[in-house]
């Protein structure tokens, strides 16, 4: 948490690595428009996928959606709509093997992305733990700020919640 009185969380780690203004916005709890049919597809995705091993686990303010146990390991997964945004989807990751490591559970990570058929297996290694910290620290500076960075065109603009209320 820092002066502002808002937790960082899993969701503002994840678009730090997409758009600043996004996290100022999301943060500030200027929510997207819920029916937007990229937030829908993204919702159905995520609570339709994986559900036998589905056991979200809430830990302070973060939320993973499925806990596994395999081989005598316990992972932790992450689902994902898509690997178009796999860099925030392993940053947003890291960020919750980071948060269970200061809870005292040392655990891997594993990234589902159900519609590719394809998974990713995450490390909390030492470069993760600085990349995290930098994340962090970043998320608190943005959210610090009196008002959102103006926004700047990004890949991601066009299919953003945000959109029509950042170019209309
Ligand atoms: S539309 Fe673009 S600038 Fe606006 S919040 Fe989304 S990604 Fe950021």
């Amino acid at each position: 948490m820092d002066d502002s009185g808002i937790p960082v969380n899993g969701t503002l780690i994840w678009y730090y690595t997409i758009c600043h203004r996004q996290v100022w916005l999301m943060a500030h709890h200027l929510t997207p428009d819920q029916q937007d049919e990229k937030v829908v597809l993204g919702r159905f995705i995520h609570e339709n996928s994986y559900k036998r091993d589905r056991h979200e686990l809430l830990i302070g303010n973060i939320k993973i959606d499925l806990v596994r146990g395999t081989g005598g390991k316990t992972l932790v997964g992450e689902i994902k709509k898509s690997s178009r945004s796999e860099q925030s989807a392993r940053l947003q990751l890291k960020y919750y093997l980071y948060v269970l490591r200061k809870y005292g559970a040392d655990i891997n990570g594993v990234l589902f992305f159900p519609e590719e058929k394809r998974k990713e297996e995450i490390v909390l290694d030492e470069g993760s733990v600085k990349e995290v910290e930098t994340a962090i620290a970043g998320v608190k500076r943005i959210i610090a700020l009196p008002v959102p960075d103006p926004p700047v065109k990004v890949h991601w603009c066009h299919s953003c919640a945000y959109a029509e209320f950042c170019w209309a």
